[in-house]
């Protein structure tokens, strides 16, 4: 059968040998640059270790290497966007992937995703993402090819590339031009420069122009693309209110960049040229002074009033030089480069040439005082900028050894504070709840369970709802038709994400006399060869209990007909399916190859035991499991009642069972083996055969797979022997009742066959009866529960709970002891932070992103915080301020936002104009009008405070906001998830003619 040639080429070792093999492979492979590495779908190779390492009850075989979920569309083999590796993701280096291929093969048709490491300014790298760039021609620009190029292909290579794509000799003489998403274009005129430095991104074109026949250029810029810095040279707008062009992904910096272009002390010094006196090119800790130069050219540029959007190219350049981690695969976070530029910034500008040797001393019992003022002193000696006089503060730390007492206090400078926020210790989750009732649709509910419970936990919460006691409820994991996990009590809720589909669904009490089936749905494909049947599953997955009682398959075909009455028809009695002639029985019997409903297998005597597998399965190496003895049938199954009204009456023989009952009471339709029952004879005279040779199982299918399996299928070429051998005339079921492995295959023999207590059954469905029966529409409906109603409540903070919180006595964890210099060995140490001096700018991170062992999440928490008046002087440790020294009271100047959740989002800024006093909001290029009210949102990531003693007036008036008006250099950034308001993009121009009538009013 096609179905079961689905996993290995090759015979897999046993599972130890196959776990063992792939960690070696893993065990300290290092990137070495051309190597090549595999990415795997992360949920398969999770249940592949899973697999491998237990065997426990949801963990069967993976079955073939699916990276399905990878692609944007298999049709076109286009990765995802932001794929995170380890969470979408895992790479295995080429060894181990080959050796999984080898044992378990792949998907039909997918590619392996084969991806180079590359060698980068300062790392290795799987480059998981090449570049994708798009090739034109200068003299035809509507026919556009679409590259892929690594980071470390040059130039030259991307100009080969587009004389293939367009058919002209590779010795032609050309000069290509990049052009990014905005409208300028730059000459590419090394063609010796990597991808990487030449700045190019996905979604940029190349266009490449040949020399005319008489040597001239066709242009001298390619005439659509006049760089829009030069169209501006007449824009003379409020400096500093200018766009930052998104070179790909790049939002992250341009809302770092506003926040700290807004923030007077540090842009003063860039505008009036003091880094000029101080850059610092032998400062082995910086970067030779280029990330100053670099920022200072984008600031001036910014605050000349000639641009209403700069593109900051060679400063992302540099960046990505120094640290490699912003090269740009993915969106990053704007506070780790705030922090990455801070200190570079403070390394390039650093006035101390030689940094002398400290050693830090412990205080010792000494005063706060004195020791805060020696901290201090030693730290501006070995750093001394703009950096540090404008955004370094002091705080204290108290660590206190929990075995001897040891009481160590330093004071330590910061740049930031990173503050946490409460963390909830609940979770809101949705989930669909399947009710007993046939005729009842899914309901979603939302419950709200502890944070770090148990499947328990959100149990008894949706019970509350339902009404339905929790311990009648099995909670799984669906994904693609299937049950991806079936979760037990006391399995973590930390399990489960958010994005997975959680089903809860109801089952009759359960007890000895109960089995829990996993049921799917699946369509058959026929192909012409004989028996040749692959399917595909549909639809939605069951769990339901049925009685062992009743484990016969007329019983079970009743029971999942029952079960799925909402949205299956069933044939009417008058023969809806009753098969018209002998051709057409055939047929049938062909496409039934495991089909349980050829209930009259049992027409042709069986032998029994070894040798009859080995008669009977003539179709391969695949059927190998048969080798094993047959698990007997010692019970048996008359055929019900005609009285019943069963639609498969005719010509029922003596069918299989399905499963065994227990030996207990039995009711009519099950007998305990025994002699009388292995010669009994049906009511078409078929003799029965029987195993002999296996005592008898008292719970196939609860304990024994390969038993329950066979008792759940009879073999294929019987059936067809069968078929082939009957012509009665005899109605047909909608659809046949096969055992399978909890992936929705074909059972599988060696390493794939574990132990498993949950039978997974597939209802296998003829793609005519389907279309005639299975009412998909119906079958996908389903309803909102009140619950779904009431709106997820927001939590706010005020930010003083939360510097508060920062300064809360915490306990080291466990990676990241402290050593306690008198018990000589680290030691989770307690530790408190207090603030001792605040900065003049005081940056203060909200911690959104919440990153434990168990958890990751986005805190959406609203953060209340002021905009003027934020008064620390009850925050700081020191009570008393000496004479001279300013108060502790700050204004917002700026903040930087992010919408969006954990892997995705989009950076935007709030800031405040330190000229004019206004506000505005930065959305790349884009720039508008904002009122005050607009800027306390869930979104607040990062906070810029300015101390008010050092705040100067606004020096030009207040513009008026009445008709918003918005300063860009493009239509093509609506990307905003949250712009504050829809006032802007009508004024938006779409056409460099419309830039001339742009003012900035200023009065
Ligand atoms: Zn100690």
């Amino acid at each position: 059968m096609a179905a079961n040639s689905r996993c290995s080429a090759a015979e897999p070792p046993d599972l130890e040998t196959q776990r063992r093999e792939v960690e070696y492979l893993l065990r300290d492979c290092e990137l070495r640059a051309g190597d090549s590495w595999f990415m795997v779908d992360h949920r398969w190779y999770e249940q592949w270790k899973e697999f491998v390492e237990s065997g426990d009850q949801n963990s069967s075989c993976p079955g073939q290497i699916d990276n399905t979920e990878l692609f944007e569309d298999v049709c076109s083999n286009h990765l995802k966007e932001r794929l995170v590796e380890n969470e979408d993701f895992v790479l295995v280096p080429a060894a181990a992937w080959h050796k999984l291929l080898s044992w378990y093969g792949m998907v039909d048709q997918q590619p392996p995703l084969e991806r180079k490491v590359v060698d980068l300014p300062s790392t290795l790298k799987v480059e998981v993402y090449p570049v994708e760039i798009f090739l034109c021609l200068h003299g035809n620009m509507e026919n556009v090819t679409t590259a892929q190029f690594s980071r470390t292909d040059s130039i030259h290579s991307i100009q080969m590339a587009m004389c293939r794509a367009f058919s002209l000799p590779p010795t032609c003489e050309c000069r290509l031009w990049m052009k990014s998403s905005e409208n300028n274009c730059e000459r590419l005129r090394n063609v010796h420069m990597s991808v990487l430095d030449a700045c190019l991104s996905s979604g940029m074109t190349v266009i490449m122009e040949t020399r005319n026949a008489d040597g001239t250029w066709p242009s001298t810029r390619p005439l659509i693309l006049r760089n829009s810095v030069e169209e501006q040279d007449s824009y003379r707008g409020q400096p500093g209110v200018c766009g930052l062009t998104n070179l790909g992904n790049t939002c992250f910096m341009n809302s770092a960049l506003q926040c700290l272009s807004n923030t007077p002390p540090l842009t003063e010094y860039f505008l009036q040229s003091i880094y000029l006196e101080e850059l610092n090119f032998s400062n082995p800790l910086g970067m030779k002074g280029e990330i100053a130069e670099a920022y200072a050219d984008v600031i001036k540029q910014m605050w000349s009033g000639h641009h209403y959007s700069v593109v900051p190219r060679v400063f992302k350049t540099k960046v990505g030089h120094f640290a490699s981690q912003f090269l740009g695969y993915q969106q990053h976070d704007s506070q780790e480069l705030l922090s990455f530029l801070l200190d570079g910034l403070h390394e390039d500008l650093n006035r101390v040439k030689n940094k002398e040797y400290i050693e830090l001393r412990d205080a010792e019992g000494r005063p706060d005082q004195e020791v805060a003022e020696e901290a201090w002193r030693n730290h501006k000696r070995r750093n001394d900028s703009v950096i540090v006089d404008t955004f370094h503060g002091l705080f204290k730390s108290t660590l206190i050894c929990p075995q001897c007492h040891k009481v160590s206090v330093t004071f330590d400078p910061f740049c930031y504070l990173s503050i946490p926020l409460p963390v909830s210790k609940e979770r809101v989750m949705e989930v669909f709840f399947i009710s007993l009732d046939p005729y009842a649709k899914p309901m979603q509910h939302r419950v709200l369970v502890p944070k770090v419970g148990k499947v328990l936990d959100l149990c008894l919460a949706l019970s509350e709802m339902t009404q339905v006691p929790e311990t009648q409820m099995v909670v799984a994991d669906v994904f693609k038709h299937r049950f991806y996990k079936i979760y037990t009590p006391d399995e973590s809720l930390s399990c489960i994400l958010d994005r997975d589909d959680i089903f809860v669904y109801e089952c009759s009490a359960q007890s000895d006399q109960q089995v829990l089936l996993a049921l799917y749905l699946r369509e058959r494909a026929h192909y012409r060869d004989y028996g040749s049947v692959s399917t595909t599953l549909f639809g939605h997955p069951l769990l339901l209990s049925v009685p062992r009682s009743s484990c016969s398959p007329e019983a079970l075909y009743q029971i999942f007909l029952q079960r799925l009455a909402r949205y299956v028809r069933a044939p009417n009695p008058s023969g809806e399916l009753e098969e018209d002639d002998d051709d057409d029985e055939e047929e049938l019997y062909k496409s039934q190859t495991n089909g349980i409903s050829d209930d009259d297998e049992q027409d042709d005597a069986e032998p029994t035991g070894s040798s009859q597998s080995e008669a009977c399965y003539a179709d391969g190496p695949a059927n190998t499991r048969h080798q094993d003895p047959i698990a007997p049938s010692e019970v048996h199954i008359r055929p019900p009642p005609p009285e019943e009204g069963d639609v498969h009456s005719m010509c029922t023989g003596a069918p299989k069972p399905l499963c065994s009952g227990d030996a207990g009471p039995s009711d009519g339709h099950i007998h305990a083996r025994g002699e009388e029952s292995r010669a009994e004879v049906d009511e078409e005279g078929n003799d029965e055969a029987e195993n002999e040779e296996e005592p008898p199982q008292s719970d196939a299918i609860a304990e024994d797979d390969g038993k329950q399996e066979e008792a759940c299928s009879p073999s294929s070429p019987v059936n067809e022997q069968a078929a082939k051998t009957r012509t009665c005339r005899r109605k047909k079921r909608l659809f046949d009742i096969q055992a399978v492995n909890c992936n929705g295959l074909e059972r599988e023999t060696g390493p794939n066959l574990t132990l498993s207590s949950q039978p997974y059954v597939a209802l296998d469905w003829d793609a005519e009866i389907k279309k005639r029966f299975y009412n998909e529409n119906e079958a996908e409906k389903y309803v909102k529960h009140s619950s779904m109603d009431v709106p997820l409540q927001q939590t706010t903070v005020q930010l003083q709970e939360c510097i508060q919180l920062f300064t809360t006595v915490e306990t080291l964890e466990e990676e990241n002891p402290w050593y306690c210099p008198v018990c000589k060995k680290h030691q989770l140490a307690t530790k408190k932070l207090d603030l001792w001096s605040l900065p003049e700018v005081l940056i203060i991170h909200l911690k959104r992103f919440s990153y434990t062992k168990f958890t990751r999440e986005k805190l959406d928490t609203i953060v209340d915080f002021p905009l003027r008046n934020l008064d620390f002087s009850g925050c700081l440790l020191r009570k008393k301020l000496s004479n001279g020294e300013p108060p502790s009271r700050y204004d917002l100047i700026a903040v930087s936002n992010h919408y969006g959740g954990l892997r995705d989002g989009h950076y935007t800024s709030y800031a405040r104009n330190k000229d004019n006093g206004q506000w505005y909001y930065f959305d790349d290029s884009k720039v508008t009008y904002a009122t005050e009210e607009q800027i306390m949102t869930n979104a607040a990531y990062v906070l810029f405070y300015h101390r008010q003693d050092k705040m100067r007036k606004p020096c030009v008036a207040t513009p008026s906001t009445s008709s918003a008006i918005c300063t860009t250099s493009s239509t093509s950034t609506a990307s905003s998830m949250q712009p504050p308001e829809a006032d802007v993009s009508a004024v938006t121009p779409s056409c460099a003619s419309a830039f001339a009538e742009l003012t900035m009013e200023t009065d």
